[in-house]
């Protein structure tokens, strides 16, 4: 027994193996590409941690800068007092952000700072003088976190059970994933016209009752959805002809993921919101934050001579100087290390080698784009025995299995080298 815990007396409220009906897996240390368990056993992170470790695990240089920032400044309340890092993380967010998205709002997980970003919206129409565009459309398949507003807008609707209704009239679009096991490799060239369905729930509501449609712009966690081309390009239009504000959840897409720092670069489309969390700090501390276009700061703020200051918004921990450090550290160590260009790099043989998984007679489809890869599998009950080991074996090598619709997720650090690419996978 190496830890001294009887698991199976403690009810955990989320462990990523439940659905293995086994104990809990244990982390016990991490470097770099690796991840090690409490017997010493190396595992490849083929996830990134959940899509935020991309610089590599326990990076010194966030380490010293945490460990300066808890000596210099640990705590300060945004209701009282800023501090300069706040303002520099800020700057720097601005900076990476497509043009015109450089007011920033800080939260400290994706959850919130999706809610922030909804709030931001609704508070955005109503100084505006339109309080009754109280509507979000999104998708049918997508994953915005597990708060309030998140949930009411994510498209799984078993995370929504027994809540009633959340945010009221939430309008979902069809998902995006219209042709199945076709093995596309990147855009598809058909289904942008699946964003007429916001042109359709403009018919049906009125638009002066939608306030926002908000997606994530390569559906993550649901299984690397990649949006057919001209499929976002098209939701802008829609949105700018009715007053829509279209939101991009870049929670995973965010930093790098798709070879330029956000996803609205990568496919030439500028919302106007973008959120983010996960690597910002590259995992090491919860922080979120939302980029807004000025005139809707301006707006909501009073900034602006038509806006009103009826904007409450700040959590205790906004824009906490230890996460800002990490943050800081973060962005640097992106900058000095060429990872978003490295992200871009290893884009080609990343994906050579996961289309190579086609001719697996276990594998039913695979979507990918930038470094991130959605892998089907025939269902793991259909293999019995021998496919749950395999799901477990994927799962033990590092990689994210969603038993539940039997998808493999890669999105590989950037700083593997190809070679670890390809073992990785
Ligand atoms: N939005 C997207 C697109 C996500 O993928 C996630 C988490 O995976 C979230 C929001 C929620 O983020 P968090 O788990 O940090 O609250």
């Amino acid at each position: 027994m190496l830890l001294d815990i009887d698991l199976q007396n403690y009810w955990m409220p989320f462990t990523a193996n439940r659905a293995f009906k086994q104990a809990p897996r244990m982390i016990a240390s991490a470097d770099g590409i690796f991840l090690y368990d409490p017997e010493g056993r190396q595992i490849m992170d083929g996830s990134s941690g959940l899509f935020c470790v991309p610089a590599g695990h326990c990076r010194p240089e966030i380490a010293d800068a945490v460990n300066t920032q808890l000596r210099t400044l640990d705590y300060t309340s945004p209701f009282q007092f800023s501090h300069p890092g706040g303002f520099r993380l800020a700057e720097k967010i601005a900076e990476l952000t497509p043009s015109g998205l450089d007011r920033i709002f800080f939260a400290n997980s994706g959850s919130e700072s999706v809610d922030t970003a909804l709030k931001i919206a609704l508070a955005y129409h109503r100084a505006n003088g339109q309080p009754s565009r109280y509507r979000i459309v999104s998708r049918e398949l997508a994953y915005h976190g597990v708060n309030f507003g998140g949930l009411s807008v994510g498209g799984m609707v078993k995370n929504r059970e027994g809540f009633g209704s959340l945010l009221p009239g939430v309008v979902h679009m069809r998902h995006t994933q219209t042709v199945k096991n076709s093995f596309t490799r990147g855009q598809a060239e058909t289904g942008a016209d699946l964003a007429d369905d916001l042109q359709r729930a403009v018919d049906m509501y009125g638009a002066e009752s939608i306030a926002a449609v908000v997606v994530e712009p390569v559906v993550g966690s649901v299984g690397i959805l990649v949006p057919p081309q001209g499929y976002l390009q098209r939701l802008r239009e829609i949105a700018d002809r009715h007053g829509i504000l279209l939101i991009f959840d870049e929670v995973i897409t965010g930093f790098g993921r798709t070879g330029q720092p956000f996803a609205a670069q990568t496919f030439d489309v500028v919302p106007d919101i973008i959120t983010m969390a996960k690597a910002l700090t590259n995992g090491s501390m919860p922080m979120g934050a939302v980029a807004t276009q000025q005139y809707i700061y301006d707006t909501i703020t009073g900034a602006a001579p038509e806006g009103s200051i009826e904007f409450f918004h700040g959590y205790t921990y906004s824009a906490h100087p230890v996460a800002t450090a990490a943050a800081l550290a973060t962005l640097d160590i992106f900058e000095n290390d060429g990872l978003y260009e490295r992200a871009a790099e290893l884009t080609k043989p990343f994906q050579d080698a996961v289309y190579d998984l086609q001719s697996l007679p276990l594998v039913t489809d695979i979507r990918s784009f930038g470094l991130l890869a959605g892998i089907d599998l025939l269902q793991a009950d259909r293999f019995g025995e021998r496919g749950f080991a395999a799901l477990r074996a994927l799962f033990e090598a590092g990689l994210l299995v969603r038993v539940t619709n039997d998808t493999v997720i890669l999105a590989p650090p950037f700083v593997a080298t190809a070679q670890q690419l390809e073992q990785m996978i």
